[in-house]
């Protein structure tokens, strides 16, 4: 089985939690690293580590070669055809802040609107309400059905004169719901309005082509793509990115600097101040790597397929109620058993090996709007297993009798 190939790639998954052999089913709050990723940052500080674009010596040239082929290998996964257009950050989040305080900050007036959706992470609410509540913009929210599908009518209706940014998920990370950004932008691109999607949960299972998407900025994390923590990218159009100011000065992003003014270096440079996390992009082109020998189609046929048995086993059982059943999705699963609390569940989930999420997923409005105070989610990767699910059927089951 192929499966059995690719779970022997990720060392992790052969420890056991409590005793029992580990399932984990938390993938969309970061997925699992291969071997190969491990091996190429303890490679890169073993041989390599130097700072990089400033030491001219052996280890800073190969430091900073490593660091720009994780670049170019990173736009090439996701179409980009220039390498310069992808801005290296700490995450998705850093990505948002970026676009709301370099590019909306400084063009939003009083009564301007920044459009969202209700299913948004925090990532990308919070940073725009912090540069609205600064100039007297205003959120305005696209509702969602409750299905888990986006009123997409309703969201283009948003749309306005005062419209500055919309900013959309791609994959919603609580509903697993696929957003269709491709026809927002359409959208967007006849009014001229910025759209940012956050495609946090999206490059992790199926291919995406960010330029073919016709939006304008393009946010994601490279935890959940089997890369290191703290990595991440923001995809900008080339005259977007030209004419967005930098957020955080210092060393690295600049041209000159006198006491008398500074000028900023072109992008990317301009938005990666002081030391990057370089090993961490090191890991995260290893991991695109390895993604590119794995035959990716059987891999993601095979977790969809592994989703779908996951959400109608859960349909199936007494007390327990989805939250999210859009027919475009991804395999993420929330849901709520009957008199068990989300939290209570994972804790003792995990006490037979399971780990599931549980909580609010940084996703409080989108909580509000389904009236339910915390959910469970199973989130799944290529490398997990119909055994897998069938444990964690067993196990939710014998957890749910306790009650
Ligand atoms: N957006 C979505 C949809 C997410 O799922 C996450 C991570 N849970 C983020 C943004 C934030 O990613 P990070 O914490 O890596 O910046």
């Amino acid at each position: 089985m192929s499966v059995d190939r690719w779970r022997a790639d990720f060392p992790i998954l052969a420890r056991e939690v409590h005793g029992k052999p580990l399932v984990y089913f938390d993938n969309a709050n970061t997925a699992q690293k291969p071997r190969a990723v491990i091996e190429a940052v303890s490679e890169f500080y073993t041989r390599h580590n130097a700072n990089v674009a400033r030491a001219v010596h052996t280890l800073g040239e190969e430091a900073t070669t490593l660091y720009e082929a994780a670049r170019a290998k990173l736009a090439a996964f996701l179409g980009i055809t220039d390498p310069h257009e992808l801005v290296l950050s700490s995450g998705t989040t850093a990505a948002i802040n970026l676009v709301a305080h370099g590019y909306l900050r400084p063009r939003l007036q009083a009564g301007d609107e920044i459009l969202v959706t209700a299913m948004e992470h925090h990532a990308n609410i919070v940073p725009w309400q912090i540069v609205a509540a600064a100039t007297g913009a205003v959120l305005k929210v696209a509702p969602v059905h409750d299905d888990g599908t986006l009123d997409l009518p309703a969201l283009l209706a948003l749309i306005g004169p005062r419209t500055k940014m919309v900013a959309v998920v791609h994959v919603s990370n609580v509903l697993g719901t696929i957003n269709p950004v491709a026809e927002i932008a359409k959208a967007t691109r006849a009014t001229g309005v910025p759209l940012l999607v956050d495609g946090s949960q999206a490059v992790p299972h199926f291919p995406v082509d960010v330029p073919a998407l016709g939006c304008d900025f393009y946010a994601f994390t490279g935890h959940k793509l089997f890369g290191p923590t703290g990595t991440g990218a923001l995809w900008g159009k080339g005259e977007l990115l030209e004419a967005m100011q930098p957020v955080i000065g210092g060393g690295e992003m600049i041209e000159s600097v006198s006491f008398e003014g500074t000028v900023f270096a072109p992008p990317p440079r301009r938005f990666e101040a002081g030391t990057p996390n370089i090993a961490g992009f090191v890991g995260l082109g290893a991991a695109v790597d390895y993604l590119g020998t794995l035959d990716l189609v059987a891999a993601r046929a095979h977790e969809h397929a592994l989703g779908e048995a996951l959400r109608a086993g859960l349909a199936a059982m007494p007390g327990v109620r989805l939250i999210g059943e859009a027919p475009e999705r991804v395999a993420v699963a929330s849901f709520v058993v009957e008199g068990v609390h989300a939290t209570d569940l994972a804790v003792l989930l995990d006490l037979e090996g399971v780990a599931v999420r549980s909580g609010q997923h940084c996703a409080h409005p989108l909580m509000q709007r389904y009236g339910v105070g915390a959910t469970a989610r199973a989130s799944l990767a290529f490398y997990n297993t119909a055994e897998e699910v069938e444990r964690f059927f067993l196990a939710l089951d014998k957890v749910r009798r306790m009650f």
